[in-house]
């Protein structure tokens, strides 16, 4: 056992005690992290936004919109309901426990592992950790090397704002991630890549720890063809915002790619260049508003997306990059060969592939032919269209004529299915992934059935 290790499991079994000690599960606890959660987000603000810029290129108003506006909200929330949240639950029981009552109450799970990724440094790290700590959790986070200033960021302030008894922040590639798994666990939640989410799981039924998942994929949107030129700019607008105007498309619910029939995809791509101009300009590389690729790795498998010879030639927009820069040109391809990586793979960037198919109807079986998405977006006015999307296909959640704006809700949960993860988050559903819901009975000593009890015979049966 090296040191790191030996220095581990003392703290672990010294953040296991201060559970027991109960101080977590007061609700004066939990309200005073969350504030402290408030106070460090209002206090760093600037800093938040540099290191944004230094790991991501993001803009400070798209970090405020994707990160920091987000999170005041999701604590705001915590905070108004935290009560409500806390309360148990009134249920009944069923006529034979006569003179009876029962409840719901929840109750935190005990010590939790939140591992998070680096292309929202900030909220994939803290949305979890609000509702670990609004549940009554103690908590350990490792946060993302690749945004290593984000995560610098979070390792030597965020204590001074929270418990460090209770809470600890860890900083470390994946070797401190699998040490981190050696430990027990009452829960761990994770949210990258399904390669390590294979790990996790591996690592969590060693302890028959429970996991939430939450990881990525290609997600589909759907383009009807509209028949006005206001729904298909308003559409066509929010698509490349979703694709391009958050972390460059390095999001796990972006528009991965694009199915729109035959007849209308030229109408599509040209309606793109122009918004992706209004957006960007005409030289997007001088633009503040195109956020980075996240290091040179990712940089070089993007640019092998669109060097693939396969692919070359079905690029109609964009392909230009700056390898010192990171920057990755918003691009657009049309029918890129469906075997090639680029079609097989999770994008994670700023290149747009359109697939044209027959009939938007087609949509449903081209989707139902690959992994259950983390998203769909259909973009459609159709009625029946929409009732089948909802009813003939499988994915984390559906969104009719938007995309990404599911994040945002606190009133719908936020999870995958298949290999798109599984568990769920936000809101009160945070609170619940982070809980135990206990279930407590009360009898009377007064009466009971007479027929419930041996000596059995045909009697008591038929009775
Ligand atoms: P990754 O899986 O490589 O890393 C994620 C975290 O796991 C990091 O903190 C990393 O240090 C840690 N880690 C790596 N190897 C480990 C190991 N062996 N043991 C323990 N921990 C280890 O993540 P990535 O590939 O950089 O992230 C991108 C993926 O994340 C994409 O697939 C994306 O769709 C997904 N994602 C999902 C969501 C979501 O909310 N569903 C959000 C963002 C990203």
């Amino acid at each position: 056992m090296d040191k790191f290790e030996k220095n581990l499991e003392r703290e672990v079994t010294a953040m296991r005690e201060c559970y027991r000690s109960g101080k977590t599960k007061q609700e004066s606890w939990r309200r005073s992290q969350l504030k402290g959660l408030q106070t460090f987000l209002k206090e760093k603000e600037v800093e938040i936004f540099r290191v944004l810029k230094q790991d991501l290129g993001k803009h400070y108003v798209e970090a405020f919109r994707d990160e920091v506006g987000l999170l005041r909200k999701s604590l705001n929330l915590a905070l108004k309901d935290l009560k409500k949240w806390m309360s148990s639950r009134e249920v009944k029981l069923p006529i034979i426990a006569l003179l009876s009552s029962a409840e719901l109450v929840p109750e935190p799970l005990g010590l939790i592992l939140v591992i998070s990724t680096w292309n929202f440094p900030f909220v994939l790290s803290l949305e979890p950790l609000i509702g670990a700590i609004a549940a009554g959790n103690g908590v350990v986070l490792k946060p993302s090397e690749l945004a290593p200033a984000c995560s610098s960021l979070l390792v030597n302030f965020l204590p001074n704002y929270l418990d460090s008894e209770a809470i600890k922040v860890i900083e470390g590639g994946p070797a401190v991630g699998e040490q981190l798994l050696q430990q027990k666990w009452d829960k761990i939640f994770f949210t990258g890549s399904a390669r390590v989410g294979r790990m996790i799981m591996s690592a969590a039924a060693k302890h028959l720890t429970p996991a939430t998942l939450e990881l990525g994929g290609k997600c589909p949107a759907v383009l009807d063809s509209l028949s006005w030129s206001w729904d298909k700019e308003v559409a066509v607008n929010r698509i490349i915002g979703a694709k391009y105007g958050s972390c460059a498309g390095q999001v796990c619910i972006s528009v991965d790619y694009l199915l729109v029939e035959k007849t209308f995809s030229s109408t599509v791509v040209e309606l793109m260049k122009v918004l992706i101009k209004k957006m960007y300009g005409d030289n997007p590389r001088e633009s503040h508003s195109v956020a980075r690729i996240i290091n040179k790795h990712h940089f070089l498998r993007l640019k092998n997306l669109l060097t693939d010879q396969m692919v070359k030639d079905s690029i109609v927009y964009g392909g230009s990059m700056d390898e010192d820069s990171l920057f990755i040109e918003p691009t657009i391809l049309v029918d890129p060969p469906l075997q090639s990586t680029i079609m097989t793979e999770e994008i994670f960037g700023p290149l747009l592939p359109i697939i044209t198919l027959d009939k938007i109807e087609d949509s449903i079986d081209f989707i139902n032919s690959r992994p259950k998405p983390l998203a769909i977006y259909a973009f459609t006015h159709n009625e029946v269209l929409r009732k089948r999307m909802v009813s003939e296909t499988s994915s984390g959640s559906v969104v009719f004529n938007d995309a990404i704006i599911q994040f945002v809700a606190d009133t719908i949960p936020f999870g995958g299915i298949g290999e798109s993860g599984f568990g769920k988050y936000h809101g009160k559903f945070s609170f619940d992934t982070f809980s135990h819901y206990k279930a407590i009975a009360r009898r009377s000593f007064l009466t009971d059935f007479w027929f419930r009890f041996p000596p059995w015979n045909n009697y008591k049966l038929e009775l």
